[in-house]
């Protein structure tokens, strides 16, 4: 147990991109005694890209230098705009929208940021191999954590930034929660990354004049490239509604060109189809991914002195592009909060006042994310493909993630702190 005047043990469990921003945003607090534990052999991470827009951006500077500067470190390439064309049926060719941002969005290696966010991290506060299997209130109001290897640790605070596939959730919510599972969302997805003269090769030099992210909706799915590694590498993404039932222990299939082919056959009046196929298929490991969102919302993001962070919170689809960063606004709020926490028995105080200016704006973007994603793929309702339609739907959708104030979120946690 830590006696009021000791310094506040905190542990994350998860070492994905939530944890690692959260441990080095409280690293800087001398009060803080911080431990990050990872259930894989070593911190890594899979995928390919994240795009970070404005309202990241600026949650990141709110937590500070250290982490913007891993985003630069990363070869976070700015987008100068993102364009979206309708590309099938009858109005294919024409462009949606051509959002340019005051702030341009980022997009970046999830495998280099995550490296350059662990690269300031002490040695001694990572663990890895250890999988949170369960968790029991220590008696005096903080909580033990039991790993798998048999191993025990005490903490004041357990964060759960253990992903869509955590434990924590579970201990939070209760093993029969309805709000406890992700909901398939109905897409999947695919992606390959690869050298800019290959993309440039199949797709056109005219796509790469300048850093721009295209997005290409058809029918009943879309396509998206943009570029990243210091403007080394593009990434192409394929997304497909589907009415296909996936098993919630089915996280992806393997997909080869007559699969992809056969997704997206009945896009007409589409040169585009043929070369995003192309490049598809340069990754000879292609598969396709199911998408899960929390679709049902959790009425609590904390139990006691145990919360939850990012996709253990609120698992969303891609199509806001906005997973990592409402997880990097929850760090913003958590890490305000806890540089505020001088003795244990203030973090009730702050892990309530942490969900209640969290959890409706992340559940907000779960939501939005997956309708959004229905237009883009060209199946909003009233919508489909006319260009038009596209246009009134798209325009917009993204303001109220991006135009958001930071400072005036941490303030409000804040007051809701001071009066808990
Ligand atoms: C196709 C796709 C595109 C996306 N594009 C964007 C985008 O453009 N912009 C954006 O902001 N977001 C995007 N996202 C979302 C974003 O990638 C995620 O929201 C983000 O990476 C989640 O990070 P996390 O740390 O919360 O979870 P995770 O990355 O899942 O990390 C969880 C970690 O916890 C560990 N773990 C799990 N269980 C345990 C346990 N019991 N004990 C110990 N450790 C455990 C896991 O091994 C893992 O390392 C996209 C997602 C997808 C699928």
């Amino acid at each position: 147990m830590a006696p009021e005047n000791k310094r506040l043990r905190i542990a994350i469990i998860g070492g994905g991109l939530a944890g690692a921003i959260l441990v080095n945003a409280l690293m800087k607090y001398p009060h803080i005694d911080v431990h990050i534990y990872e259930s894989a052999p070593k911190f890594s991470e899979r995928g390919a890209a994240v795009g970070l827009a404005k309202n990241s951006q600026n949650a990141l500077d709110e937590i500070g230098h250290s982490v913007k500067d891993a985003l630069v470190r990363a070869g976070a390439v700015p987008m100068n705009s993102t364009r979206g064309t309708v590309a099938s049926g009858p109005n294919a060719g024409q462009i949606i929208f051509d959002l340019v941002a005051d702030v341009p969005p980022r997009g970046v290696h999830r495998a280099a940021f995550l490296k350059q966010l662990l690269a300031p991290v002490p040695k001694e506060v990572m663990h890895n191999n250890k999988k949170l299997v369960k968790v029991e209130d220590a008696g005096d109001g903080g909580v033990v954590l039991f790993f798998k290897d048999g191993s025990e640790e005490y903490a004041d605070l357990l964060v759960g930034a253990d992903g869509v596939h955590g434990h924590v959730r579970e201990h939070i919510l209760g093993a029969d929660h309805p709000a406890l599972e992700p909901t398939f969302a109905g897409f999947w997805d695919c992606r390959t990354l690869l050298p800019l003269s290959k993309a440039k090769e199949v797709l056109g030099e005219e796509y790469f004049k300048e850093h721009r992210r295209y997005i290409w909706s058809g029918d009943g799915g879309m396509f998206m490239h943009d570029v990243l590694d210091n403007g080394t590498m593009v990434q192409c993404v394929a997304s497909k509604v589907t009415d296909e039932d996936w098993d919630p222990k089915e996280w992806k299939r393997d997909l080869d060109r007559e699969a992809l082919e056969n997704a997206f056959a009945s896009w007409t009046n589409s040169p585009i189809v043929k070369n995003m196929i192309e490049l598809l298929l340069q990754n000879p490991e292609l598969q396709a991914f199911a998408q899960w969102d929390h679709h049902v919302d959790a009425p609590t993001f904390h139990r006691g002195r145990v919360c939850m962070v990012g996709d253990a919170a609120h698992a969303m689809t891609p199509y806001h592009g906005a997973g990592a960063g409402q997880a990097i606004e929850d760090v913003m709020i958590l890490e305000t909060l806890l540089g505020e926490v001088k003795k244990p028995s203030q973090l009730d105080a702050a892990v309530k006042a942490y969900d209640e200016v969290r959890r409706p704006r992340a559940q907000l973007v779960v939501q939005s994310s997956n309708s959004t994603g229905r237009i883009m793929c060209g199946q909003g309702p009233d919508v489909g493909l006319d260009v038009d339609k596209l246009r009134a739907a798209l325009g917009s959708r993204w303001d109220f993630l991006h135009e958001f104030n930071q400072k005036e979120h941490k303030k409000r946690a804040l007051r809701s702190f001071r009066k808990n």
